[in-house]
């Protein structure tokens, strides 16, 4: 659960009047056993940052993230923290950088086995009847010879699911997956977003996917956040909110799905340009820059969170009530 959580970075500023930009901006969200949350939103959105803050990589500014009731910055002591890292893991966008390239892929499933105390230590036909186990699970067979390959002989949907193998193998309970089908081939991408889907509800994994794709969130996440400049504008029932987005934004990204190819950014190029920094002191709405409905109140004032029906909100003055 995340409750208010600001996050604001020094930026180079040379350039800029402001040193600092304000990657998150009040956003509060909570995942849940057996259900993935999706974050949608452009490059510079803030989506990344939301997961690298859960994984402990870097402390929110203010606001607080809950894992089972308590504040993860309190994590402190090794033992604790081992814990949280074997219950809340991360899958990367770039499925080769995560893999080291000099030990084969048996190695790469061992090792958090071993480290995490998931088998016996010592027993080697143990830990070896359990890494094949594993890559049998996730669809890399025959196992014994994916283990003993380096990852540059695997694909990267390959990679990827050697990946999510080593995630099952701590048993872990929170997925954090940051676009983690971007930079695989089209043709793989329903493999690994399938599997996924298997750990969400076979072992009751929460996920958090965090993607620029409105189209396959719609796939893996009963929850969607969408995101703009680091501002949570929409969120809710997946379902619900493709069918019926009231956010001015989302409502542009909705309407490019159908099309996926086509960058979000294509088709905000006809309407105003970049994104903007927004930074500790910014006023307003963070789209009223591109949006086609702002009033002069949407420069000057940030719009308060309207409840729309029982799982869905959204951030925008056209819905005050
Ligand atoms: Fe557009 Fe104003 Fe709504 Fe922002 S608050 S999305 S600028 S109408
Ligand atoms: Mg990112």
């Amino acid at each position: 659960e995340g409750k208010n959580i600001v996050k604001d970075f020094k930026v180079s500023s040379n350039a800029l009047k402001q040193p600092m930009m304000r990657a998150s901006n009040d956003v509060s969200f909570k995942m849940y056993k057996s259900r993935g949350m999706a974050v949608v939103g452009e490059s510079g959105s803030g989506k990344s940052t939301i997961a690298k803050m859960i994984a402990k990589m870097y402390a929110p500014t203010s606001g607080e993230i809950l894992y089972r009731g308590r504040d993860i910055q309190s994590i402190k002591k090794h033992s604790d923290l081992m814990k949280y890292r074997e219950g809340v893991q991360m899958v990367w966008q770039d499925p080769f950088g995560s893999l080291n390239p000099t030990h084969n892929i048996f190695h790469h499933i061992a090792r958090p086995l071993k480290i995490h105390k998931k088998v016996t230590p010592g027993n080697k036909k143990e830990l070896e009847e359990r890494v094949y186990d594993l890559l049998e699970q996730v669809g890399l067979i025959p196992p014994k010879e994916t283990a003993a390959k380096y990852p540059h002989q695997l694909s990267g949907g390959q990679r990827q699911r050697v990946n999510l193998a080593r995630n099952i193998a701590v048993g872990a309970e929170v997925v954090l997956a940051d676009e983690p089908t971007s930079m695989l081939d089209v043709s793989i991408r329903a493999g690994v977003l399938n599997l996924m889907e298997e750990m969400k509800t076979e072992r009751e994994m929460s996920l958090l996917y965090i993607t620029h794709d409105i189209a396959t969130a719609r796939y893996i996440a009963e929850d969607l956040c969408v995101m703009y400049v680091g501002h949570m504008v929409e969120w809710g029932d997946t379902d619900e909110i493709i069918h019926r987005p009231q956010h001015p934004y989302t409502k542009l990204l909705v309407s490019a799905v159908p099309d996926p190819s086509k960058s979000i950014h294509t088709k905000l190029e006809g309407n105003n340009g970049d994104i903007p920094l927004w930074t500790p002191d910014s006023l307003g709405c963070p789209f009223a820059g591109r949006c086609l409905h702002a009033t002069p109140r949407c420069s000057d004032e940030l719009p308060g969170v309207t409840k729309l029906a029982d799982n869905h909100f959204v951030r925008c003055h056209l819905h005050d009530q």
